[in-house]
């Protein structure tokens, strides 16, 4: 099963989670086999934001999606990785060239450091008008180098958009997506997960914290096999086994996707009756799967025609049309 271990460091301004994706992830790949799966290289890239995009979630307090995307400028042109509150999640990725074994980061989706990272936070109930947040960062570091590695990448967002140290150490194979976050807090204890901050004395502290940076460096000794293969407590004692660290119930990621006949709907909606109405002219109806989690919503004249009728509200469209 799926966990989500949260934990604190007693009587140090620093806070940790673990999480390690199983069922859920297995269930986000096993969707994707019938469209011929993911190449190796993209798995893991997909299956680390999935990882991150959980922890990022677990890391706030925030009624909404938490959306992770990549908008890469080489063979994989989006990656979506998108966590609810209560750690449902979904991914998918648009590979539309070829990708060479053994590809890094940035030439999945960085070839001309071009490729962005987006954090958005959607919430569940908008205002009228409202917008979603919405944080982008480069793929690249201080001195425009390419980052090859998805973890520095949202560190440098952490430090960006909060202020927040973090170390984040991300890991994906074909069963598991896991992730180790670290991160400084001004505020000891409990007040951590209340996210009380007390911006005064914050500030001053970035990158100097010793006792951050020391569990930050034991974190950062974590390795990849490690991560992928052993289980929470064991993954703690090892690191920390000299600190005193206090557990949490661990939360339950699972696989959930919030696609619709409705939501499709809208999308054909809003692509507009002309569209439409060629493609049934062309195929005697119309298909459209969702890419998320592989279901088939097909339209035929009639209920084509009924999208035009019985239209009152509009979504953003989640899939393609076939
Ligand atoms: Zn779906």
């Amino acid at each position: 099963m799926s966990e989500l271990h949260k934990f604190l460091f007693d009587g140090l301004p620093v806070r940790g989670m673990l999480v390690r994706l199983t069922d859920s992830w297995q269930e986000i790949l096993k969707r994707r086999q019938a469209a011929g799966g993911y190449p190796v290289e993209v798995m893991h890239l997909l299956g680390e934001m999935t990882a991150a995009g959980a922890l990022m979630q677990g890391n706030i307090k925030f009624n909404g999606a938490l959306i992770l995307q990549i908008f890469g400028d080489g063979p994989v042109k989006l990656a979506v990785a998108e966590v609810q509150p209560d750690l449902s999640l979904r991914a998918t990725a648009t590979v539309t060239g070829t990708v060479d074994a053994g590809s890094s980061l940035s030439q999945l989706v960085n070839v001309n450091n071009e490729g962005r990272c987006a954090i958005t936070l959607d919430p569940k109930d908008k205002l009228p008008g409202q917008q979603p947040y919405q944080g982008v960062v480069p793929l690249f570091g201080d001195q425009h180098e390419k980052l090859e590695n998805l973890g520095e990448v949202l560190e440098h967002y952490m430090l960006q958009s909060e202020q927040l140290d973090t170390k984040l150490i991300l890991a994906a194979d074909g069963n598991v997506a896991a992730g180790l976050l670290i991160q400084r807090l001004p505020v000891k204890g409990l007040g951590n997960l209340e996210g009380q901050i007390d911006w005064d004395t914050h500030e001053d502290q970035i990158g100097l914290n010793e006792d951050y940076k020391r569990i930050a460096l034991l974190a950062g000794t974590l390795k990849r096999e490690e991560l992928l293969t052993l289980d929470a407590d064991t993954i703690l004692r090892r690191l920390f086994w000299e600190e005193q660290v206090t557990r949490f119930e661990p939360l339950t990621p699972s696989f959930a996707c919030s696609c619709s006949r409705e939501r499709v709907g809208n999308m054909l909606h809003s692509l507009g009756t002309a569209e439409i109405e060629g493609l049934i002219e062309e195929r005697g109806q119309v298909a459209v799967a969702c890419e998320f989690c592989g279901a088939q919503y097909e339209f035929d004249p009639v209920d084509a025609a009924q999208i035009f009728t019985h239209q009152n509200s509009r979504q953003p469209p989640t899939a393609t049309v076939h």
